[in-house]
């Protein structure tokens, strides 16, 4: 379906913001072995990534936003990568920022990272996570870059950029697709995909599959065992007798494929009792999943709640799904005693 995006006002800063940055995670991620070499240090790629795309989605949102508009909540704060021990990590930052901008300075690079530390307080502020699932962007897996737009403690707008997922539902979810993928979103405006991170692309309008009694269920999880809890997975998803393993992959992905109709359910059950989980992993891939007509909660059903700064302190796990089936998963959560306690 070809149609016209009706649309925050804000999205088109923010696809250009993410489309830009994604040719830089890119070529970074295809560079992991070099960036290791020169820095020493076996998680520098991510880091290098981290500040270089927060460089550049704070550069393009203050290009075509007023200033006002451009208070962002990053995972990242310069403070660290202004010192002597960081220089390599920096010079590679900088170098990669100016593949994108050949004309950015060091302070120009440094000054946009640190426009990135807002609190999360605020009527209005875009949450960023320049690399979700960075596990997955080191093994050359998926990763996702996701910018939300909170408005008054609600998610009103999501843009996020899947580098390595293709727009092909077909291709397998283990190769990586050279292309990518951007879904943006606003609220009451629907979801849509932008093929091959090209902010020129036509957007395709992304819906979520109807839950139908008798059609085999589709589930996805998070890749790392320590970000969700599989034993739990696994007796929800036997509970509503429906068989086999979820696909796992890293990053809000997961939310983009229940929004695009590919899965049915994301599992995201608490693996301890203290871990809160962070607005920028949820923001953005929340708001495309919602507008595609899924359901998102959190273990007890619970809207989630972006009024409380950084973290979701009022939430515990997240699951995201088809309309009916996500009220039947949490029925079984509470039947089953998750994350209750
Ligand atoms: P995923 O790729 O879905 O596994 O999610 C990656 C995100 O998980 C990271 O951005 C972290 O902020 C977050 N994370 C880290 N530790 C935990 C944990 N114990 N439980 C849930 N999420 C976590
Ligand atoms: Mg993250």
């Amino acid at each position: 379906m070809r149609e016209q995006t009706p649309q925050h006002r804000f999205i088109p800063a923010g696809i250009q913001a993410v489309c830009s940055a994604c040719s830089i995670s890119r070529a970074i991620q295809q560079n992991l072995e070099h960036i290791k070499e020169v820095t020493k240090d076996d998680r520098s790629p991510v880091t290098v990534a981290d500040y270089a795309v927060q460089a550049i989605v704070a550069m393009v949102l203050r290009d075509l936003l007023p200033e006002a508009d451009c208070i962002i909540v990053g995972e990242e704060d310069a403070a660290e990568l202004r010192t002597d021990e960081q220089c390599s990590i920096r010079s590679a930052v900088v170098e990669a920022v100016r593949t994108w901008r050949p004309q950015a300075t060091e302070d120009d690079v440094l000054d946009a990272i640190d426009a990135c530390n807002h609190d999360g307080s605020g009527d209005r502020f875009w949450a960023l996570d320049p690399v979700d699932g960075t596990k997955g962007f080191l093994r050359g897996q998926h990763y996702a870059i996701a910018l939300g737009l909170v408005e008054h403690g609600k998610v009103v707008a999501g843009v996020m950029g899947c580098p390595n997922l293709s727009v092909d539902q077909g291709h397998p979810l283990d190769v990586n697709d050279p292309e990518g993928v951007v879904y943006a979103a606003s609220e009451g405006a629907g979801a849509w995909e932008f093929a091959g991170c090209n902010p020129d692309a036509s957007p395709m309008k992304i819906l979520a599959s109807t839950y139908l009694e008798d059609k085999p269920l589709r589930f996805c999880e998070s890749a790392e065992k320590g970000h969700s809890n599989r034993g739990d997975s696994g007796r929800i998803i036997d509970s509503i007798g429906e068989e086999g393993e979820p696909a796992r992959l890293d990053s809000q992905c997961k939310y983009a494929l229940v929004a695009r109709g590919q899965a049915d359910g994301y599992l995201r059950l608490p693996t301890s009792k203290t871990y809160v989980e962070k607005i920028w992993d949820h923001a953005a891939g929340m708001c495309i999943a919602q507008e595609a007509g899924a359901v998102v909660s959190d273990v007890k059903g619970t809207p989630l709640d972006f009024s409380q700064g950084k973290r979701l302190e009022q939430n515990r796990g997240v699951i995201c799904a088809i309309d009916g089936l996500q009220q039947r998963i949490i029925r079984s959560v509470s039947d089953l005693g998750i994350g209750q306690d």
